[in-house]
């Protein structure tokens, strides 16, 4: 017999391999096979049976083993696979890849530390490294060894300096268990559902009961009780005996929502996160195998638990960007949550306070049903929400004109009240130029060529694309004479001006800066317990947090995700300012929002303000339609990167010929090419060309010619094929 096989690997396709016939009985779809690979051994799983020959005269080599041991992949599991790759026009290895769990060789239960030493402060030299890290743990405490590497730029070397000079400690601690009831106990009490979500319950668990793909689209206001619908349904999802799938956007960022899994289904939910421990992931994952574990609960990979007997998958906070891979194989785990619900025969639940257009028109062309859960479950409605407008005279405070007296006197007012405020801006740093006060030259990347953000914490300037990071130079480098003014808005320069205001508030600060992983559930927990009054942030702030003491929320500069040239920009700044919203006056005291912006009468910050959603879609969906953007038109991007500027554009031309007669054909625009907004990065210079067309299918055809193209088109320039895509930079 033949068969096909996938190898984690970048091959363009699968391989035909023929099987000895003593191994023929042990074999299925989705088994794991050791087969030849040039002059080694290679793992891979069946993805046909009984295939014909190859064309041509080859010689098929033979299987090596099936190895008894091994568990393989679910089937319907190596289908989502090889579908997947197929719809991204990606080798199937690349998915397979994104499949797989990463197993280290050897298997550990404890992580490598670094921990501050607080009260030691450094007096020698440091290096820039160094420097860093101090600076990082004098923030979040401690850092598991690779994450000071990953994150922050440590050598091993630099960690071993510090550690011989008693300025930082080394240690160990265990590992995350995915079975642990870590993260925030939370006192689960169950809440009778209102009959909204009654009625949403009912509608799923009908689906599930019934077996067959249902999709649904859960759309409920801020606080309405959509986490109650997912914990009763998936309930009792494992009541019949069927398993249920939950996708979150950022594990790190929804500790409650994982600890409230825990907490009413037991231990039945594996968690499914990067900080769990090998071993630990070995045993989640052959848990799900074999069916000892019925739920899974994790981030955008969790999508390919290799769970069996699914009934329910759950897609929170649907809209949100991290659910795009944005790189190597480039797919949307809420898209392939629905294929996968569909080969499974389950139910689907989509939920959001602010549906991405695409899920929205997709109840419109009855692919999705839509539940509404249009209320608050918590006592009191959505906060009030006020718009300052920057623009108007005596708006702005004399001392720290970035902020209103309107704003400055609601903190104020919070304060006195003993209640909790969150600042949001979605820049950290504390500015994002640098730039000479003479000659107007700003300070900028050498490999991205855009301007370099100060950041105060670490004394230097970074690049937010690429890394980099270098000292404030004494002179603008270019007139060698000018001083250079740090110049802009970054979350720590909203926290040195609100610790100048109120020097006895307590504040914190949310963003990427503050590191991944535990240190974000560190910062969330000390705003749980009350020991931060003002807590300020990116968008880190913005998620489905609940933190019922939180009063007033103010949005800095609530425009500045309008200045993006980017078809998306309106829908997620109404996205990130509704959500920000919604984490006001959860408890039983009502909450304040405050808009700050230069552009007031915008119908993204209007509506946000309104809390209207579908005001919001009535006003974005006709510039979507005109345009033929997404949902009404689909969209591949081809982003060519190399070198050398002249060979790439003569590529990308030549690419452009190429595809033109197809894409007039199929009724697709070309768009470009033409140099990305990021036009060079990490020394690569990036073109784009976008397409655009009516149908999938369209995207398709010109997406499989583009790659035959890439084949042949040199090793100067890589060409990178994203279909559906998010970002356009
Ligand atoms: P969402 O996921 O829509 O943001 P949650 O499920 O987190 O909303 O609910 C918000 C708050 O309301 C939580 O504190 C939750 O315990 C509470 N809650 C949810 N449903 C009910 C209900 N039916 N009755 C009372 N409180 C509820
Ligand atoms: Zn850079």
């Amino acid at each position: 017999m033949r068969i096909e096989v996938v190898l984690p690997l970048a091959l363009p396709g699968t391989l035909t391999y023929h099987v000895p016939p003593e191994l023929v009985p042990r074999l299925r779809l989705g088994a794991r096979v050791v087969v030849p690979l040039s002059t080694r051994r290679a793992t891979g799983y069946v993805a046909a049976l009984d295939v014909p020959p190859p064309q041509g005269e080859v010689v098929l080599r033979d299987v090596l083993a099936v190895p008894e041991d091994a568990t393989g992949l679910p089937e319907d599991l190596l289908q989502l696979v090889l579908e997947a790759a197929r719809y991204y026009c990606a080798p199937p290895g690349e998915a397979l890849r994104a499949a797989l769990p990463r197993f280290a060789e050897t298997p550990t239960r404890r992580v490598r530390v670094v921990r501050a030493v607080p009260e030691k402060t450094p007096d020698g030299r440091l290096g820039p490294r160094q420097r860093r890290l101090l600076v990082a743990l004098a923030e979040v405490g401690e850092l598991a060894l690779d994450e000071a590497r990953r994150l922050h730029g440590a050598t091993a070397a630099s960690i071993r300096a510090l550690a011989d000079k008693g300025w930082v400690e080394l240690g160990e601690r265990d590992a995350v268990d995915p079975f642990a009831s870590s993260g925030p106990a939370c006192a689960d009490l169950a809440p009778d559902p209102n009959p909204a979500q009654r009625r949403a319950i009912d509608a799923v668990l009908g689906a599930v009961r019934a077996g067959r793909y249902r999709g649904f689209l859960l759309h409920g206001v801020t606080a309405s009780g959509k986490t109650e619908v997912y914990l009763r349904c998936a309930a009792e999802t494992i009541a019949l005996g069927r398993s249920c799938l939950v996708l979150v956007p950022e594990i790190a960022l929804t500790p409650q929502l994982v600890g409230r899994f825990r907490a009413r289904l037991g231990g039945a939910v594996a968690l499914v996160h990067s900080a769990v421990g090998e071993a630990e992931r070995r045993r989640a994952w052959s848990a799900m195998l074999e069916g000892r574990v019925r739920v899974a609960v994790g981030a955008r990979s969790a999508l390919f638990a290799p769970l069996s007997g699914l009934g329910l998958v759950v897609v929170d906070e649907e809209h949100d960007a991290s659910y795009k891979q944005a790189d190597r194989f480039r797919y949307h785990a809420r898209d392939l949550a629905m294929l996968r619900a569909h080969h499974a025969g389950a139910a689907v639940v989509l939920g959001s306070a602010t549906p991405s257009l695409e899920s929205w028109s997709n109840v419109h062309d009855t692919k999705l049903e839509l539940l509404r859960l249009p209320d608050r479950a918590t006592p009191l409605p959505l906060p009030a929400v006020r718009v300052c407008d920057l623009r108007l005279r005596g708006a702005r405070h004399p001392r720290h004109t970035f902020l209103s007296r309107e704003l400055v006197e609601e903190l104020e007012g919070t304060l006195a009240r003993r209640e909790q405020a969150i600042l949001f801006l979605n820049r950290r740093g504390f500015a994002p130029t640098a730039i000479c006060s003479s000659c107007g030259t700003f300070v900028a990347c050498p490999s991205c060529g855009v301007a370099l953000a100060y950041h105060r914490a670490r004394d230097a300037l970074l690049c937010h694309y690429c890394n980099f990071e270098r000292q404030v130079p004494e002179r603008c480098e270019s007139c060698r004479e000018g001083e250079l003014d740090l110049r802009g808005l970054g979350t720590e320069r909203i926290v040195a001006a609100v610790g100048d205001l109120f020097p006895a508030a307590r504040v914190g600060r949310l963003d990427s800066d503050v590191a991944a992983g535990p240190s974000v559930e560190r910062v969330l927990d000390r705003l749980r317990r009350r020991e931060i009054d003002i807590l300020v942030g990116t968008q880190m702030v913005t998620k489905g947090h609940d933190f019922p003491a939180v009063t007033f929320v103010g949005v800095v500069r609530a425009d500045m995700g309008l200045q993006v040239v980017d078809f998306r920009a309106a829908e997620r700044t109404f996205q990130l300012l509704t959500q920000v919203a919604g984490r006001a006056g959860r408890g039983t005291t009502p909450g304040l929002v405050l808009f700050q912006t230069f552009l007031p009468d915008h119908y993204a910050i209007a509506a946000a303000a309104r809390q209207d959603y579908e005001g919001f879609v009535r006003q974005e969906l006709p510039f979507r339609r005109e345009l033929g953007y997404p949902p009404f038109g689909r969209l591949v991007l081809l982003r060519g990167e190399g070198r050398d500027a002249g060979v790439l554009d003569a590529a990308m031309d030549a690419l452009a010929a190429e595809l033109s007669p197809l894409a007039a054909a199929a009724h697709a625009s070309l768009l470009g090419p033409s140099p990305a907004p990021l036009a060079r990065l990490r020394g690569f210079h990036r073109r784009h060309l976008l397409v655009k067309a009516p149908t999938r299918k369209a995207i398709r055809a010109v997406a499989v010619r583009a790659t035959a193209w890439a084949a042949h088109a040199g090793r100067k320039i890589r060409l990178i094929i994203d279909i559906d895509p998010l970002h356009l930079a």
